[in-house]
C-alpha cells in the first residue's frame, strides 16, 4: 500500500508520489484488551471491504482509553492478526492515549459554550435515580441529570467529601437524532448528558471517537451493532463541534452456539486458537467471506477479490453463529 502518509493528527495527506486523496476513508478501531476474535475480525473485514470497494483508504486506531485492560502486547497481536488476513492499514496506527490534548481541546470548546457540567454521581446513584418509581422515565442507561442543577455550595460539599467529578454534556432540549445506517436502516435515539471526561481525567469513549474520526478524516464508520445506541450521542457531539458527519454501518455481532455474543468461553475463537487446531489464516478468511455471503464454503479468497464482490445490500441480515465443533 503506502499510498498515503499520515500528518500529525493521523489524517492521511495525499502521498507526494501518488498524489491520491481518497473520498472515502474507513477505519477499524479495536480496543487492545485481548486478541481479536472471529467477531472482531469479521467486522474489521467488512470495514476494510467497504472502504476498499469504493477505492477508499483504511485506518486502524487503537482505542486504549482504558489503561488497565489495554496493553501494547495486545496491540501487536491484533495488528498481526489483521495482517494475517491481508488487512493492512494505509498508514501509521494511532493510539487514543497519545491524543488526549486533541480530545481536551474539543471538551474545552464545549465548556466555553456553556455546554458542560461536573457530575459527582456514582454508578450506583445513577442506577438508583433512573429506577426511582416516581422519577421521570429515562431511556436505557441514560443519565437522569441529577448533577445538572447543583448549587455552588452543593458542588463544594461533594468535592470536599473527596469525590472527583466526571464532566458531562449539558444536553437540554435536544431533539431525538435520526441516524441512517447503511445496513440497519433508519433509527432514532435520544441524547442524554453523556460523559465527556471520566472522573479519572481520561476522555470518554463517545467524545474521543468523534474527535478522532474527524481529525483523521474518517468518512465511514463500520463497527459492531452493540454500538448502535451510542451513535445518536456521537452524531449530536459532531454537530455541536461542527465536525463533518460520517456514514455508519453497524454489523451484527457474531454469536456463539448458545446464541450469546461470541466470547473466549466459546472455545476456539481467535486466530491463535484456530491455528492450534490446524486452521490457517487463509482458511479463516474463507470462513469469514462465506459467512458474509461473499464466497462458497472453503473457497480460497483474497481480500482484494472480495472487495470486488462486496456490496452492503447483499450482506446477510441474520447474525452469524459460530461453533468451533463441526455440526
Ligand atoms: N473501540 C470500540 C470497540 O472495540 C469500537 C469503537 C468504534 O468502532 O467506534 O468495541
Amino acid at each position: 500500500m503506502g499510498r498515503f502518509a499520515p500528518d500529525t493528527v493521523g489524517r492521511f495527506a495525499p502521498d507526494t508520489v501518488g498524489r491520491f486523496a481518497p473520498d472515502t476513508v474507513g477505519r477499524f478501531a479495536p480496543s487492545p484488551t485481548g486478541p481479536l476474535h472471529l467477531g472482531n475480525l469479521r467486522t474489521a473485514l467488512v470495514a476494510w471491504l467497504s472502504a476498499r470497494s469504493s477505492g477508499g483508504g483504511f485506518l486502524v486506531r487503537m482505542e486504549d482509553l482504558d489503561r488497565v485492560t489495554s496493553s501494547r502486547d495486545h496491540e501487536v497481536t491484533q495488528l498481526a492478526d489483521l495482517a494475517a488476513l491481508g488487512i493492512h492499514p494505509d498508514g501509521e496506527v494511532v493510539r487514543q492515549s497519545d491524543r488526549f490534548a486533541l480530545h481536551d481541546a474539543a471538551i474545552d470548546r464545549l465548556t466555553a459554550a456553556g455546554l458542560t457540567y461536573s457530575c459527582y454521581c456514582s454508578r450506583r446513584e445513577i442506577r438508583d435515580a433512573a429506577q426511582a418509581p416516581h422519577g421521570d422515565i429515562h431511556p436505557d442507561g441514560a443519565y437522569p441529570g441529577t448533577c445538572r442543577h447543583l448549587s455552588r455550595a452543593e458542588r463544594r460539599a461533594r468535592a470536599d467529601a473527596g469525590r472527583r467529578p466526571a464532566l458531562r454534556l449539558l444536553a437540554v432540549d435536544v431533539e431525538p437524532i435520526v441516524v441512517h445506517d447503511r445496513f440497519v436502516g433508519e433509527f432514532t435515539g435520544v441524547v442524554d448528558d453523556v460523559v465527556l471526561r471520566r472522573n479519572d481525567g481520561v476522555p470518554a469513549y463517545n467524545l474521543a471517537v468523534v474527535v478522532d474520526d474527524a481529525l483523521q478524516g474518517v468518512t465511514e464508520v463500520v463497527r459492531g451493532d452493540d454500538l448502535v445506541s451510542s451513535t445518536p450521542r456521537q452524531v449530536h457531539l459532531q454537530r455541536l463541534l461542527g465536525l463533518p458527519e460520517v456514514t455508519h454501518l453497524h454489523v451484527p455481532l457474531v454469536l456463539g452456539p448458545d446464541g450469546q455474543r461470541l466470547a473466549k468461553r466459546h472455545g476456539a475463537v481467535t486466530l491463535a486458537d484456530l491455528a492450534a487446531r490446524g486452521v490457517t489464516a487463509s482458511a479463516v478468511l474463507s470462513l469469514l467471506a462465506h459467512s458474509l455471503g461473499l464466497a462458497d464454503a472453503g473457497e480460497p479468497v483474497t481480500p482484494e477479490a472480495l472487495a470486488e464482490r462486496f456490496s452492503v445490500a447483499s450482506l446477510p441480515r441474520e447474525p452469524w453463529r459460530w461453533s468451533d465443533t463441526p455440526a
